[in-house]
């Protein structure tokens, strides 16, 4: 089955925690799973996530004309990633030992790149052209490391999933609030409702 690639799977905010997200429900190992199973998935996520992500791209497009060959070096990237931020965030802190396998993995998606990155108001390059997936990937990874930007990552208490807060007072909770949020909150309704009635029945 394919994935429909939604806004809500987009909600991470930048492009490398979108794809860390690809993973649903890291928090439970009996419902997790993974979206990028089939490799063809990364080309539609890529193609995807050039709308979601245009603001942060430059309006660079992303391409992956051969998600199977790249599949390996964008899945290295992705638990990297996770792995270090998930830490970085519930200990506000950056394991400096998870620090070499990021920068290995990121090495690899931007090995054999002839492009140019990071011209003022081309964070990614030229937007005339597209670049690699696995390429704009490491890229993005790497823009987390910035000291602002890791005090604002947070995960979501729901779902599991990575995700930048911008709100002004830093006061988000949910990835998705319209998801997540009203999720947690049915949640609460039906445990309060269930204990009502424990009550009654005693
Ligand atoms: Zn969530």
């Amino acid at each position: 089955m394919t994935v429909s690639w939604t806004p809500h799977r987009f909600t991470g905010g930048i492009l490398a925690l979108d794809t860390a997200n690809t993973v649903v429900l890291r928090n439970d190992p009996e419902k997790t799973f993974d979206r990028f199973d089939d490799p063809a998935e990364i080309a539609r996520f890529a193609e995807a996530a050039s709308g979601f992500r245009a603001a942060e791209l430059g309006g660079r497009r992303l391409e992956a004309p051969e998600p199977r060959t790249i599949a390996p070096v964008v899945l290295s990237i992705r638990e990297a990633t996770d792995r270090l931020f998930r830490h970085a965030i519930a200990k506000g802190a950056i394991a400096a030992g998870h620090l070499p396998d990021f920068l290995m993995a990121c090495a690899g998606g931007l090995s054999g790149s002839s492009t140019e990155i990071g011209a003022p108001g081309r964070p990614f390059g030229d937007p005339a052209t597209p670049i690699a997936f696995e390429a704009a990937l490491a890229v993005s990874a790497l823009s987390l490391l910035r000291d602002d930007t890791v005090a604002r990552l947070r995960i979501c208490p729901n779902c599991s999933w990575l995700f930048i807060d911008r709100s002004r007072n830093s006061s988000r909770l949910w990835c998705d609030m319209a998801v997540c949020g009203n999720r947690q909150k049915a949640n609460r309704y039906y445990r309060r409702r269930t204990a009502a009635r424990e009550i009654t029945n005693a």
